[in-house]
């Protein structure tokens, strides 16, 4: 399962004793109904110094981002009242969410996914089981780039390098 296989990785990673500057004050709101990945990725997420706020299915993530307006958003696709893409195109159509960068993370890939992915208006995805170090470097890349990195054509993170 996913905890096992990142469980190894994921105690080093753990070892981060002071807070660190470019992280400090920063948001992460991860969308995310399956209980083990929630607590994986909010561990790894919270060991970076970020402050995490977490939501079990769209309506929810929908209102923290609103409410929260957070520094980055991780959305799972499969969620138990609505696609994690739906809830991607709606905070992407949103002036008030649309400059928040949302990774989004999938457990079933598919080639045709790809597409419908792009397609929601995320800033980049990452499939699970994730590849920690890999995901962190895309976390990093986003919330301390900001704005100015989404702006640029290159801005959608080719799945490629992130996938195993
Ligand atoms: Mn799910």
């Amino acid at each position: 399962m996913t905890e096992g296989r990142a469980g190894g990785r994921l105690a080093t990673l753990l070892v981060k004793p002071e807070r660190d500057p470019a992280t400090a004050g920063k948001c992460v709101l991860i969308v995310e109904d399956n209980p083990l990945n929630m607590k994986l990725f909010s561990a790894v997420v919270e060991a970076q110094g970020y402050h995490v706020l977490q939501a079990t299915n769209g309506s929810q993530g929908l209102y923290l981002a609103h409410l929260e307006h957070p520094d980055l958003i991780m959305m799972d696709v499969q969620l138990p009242d609505m696609s994690g893409l739906e809830v991607t195109h709606s905070l992407k159509a949103d002036n008030y969410t649309r400059d928040i960068p949302i990774i989004v993370t999938t457990a079933h890939w598919l080639r045709g996914d790809e597409e419908e992915i792009r397609a929601s208006g995320c800033d980049g995805f990452i499939a699970k089981p994730i590849a920690i170090a890999e995901f962190l470097e895309l976390i990093e890349l986003f919330v301390t780039r900001g704005a100015a990195h989404r702006d640029t054509s290159t801005g959608q993170v080719e799945s490629d390098r992130i996938r195993r």
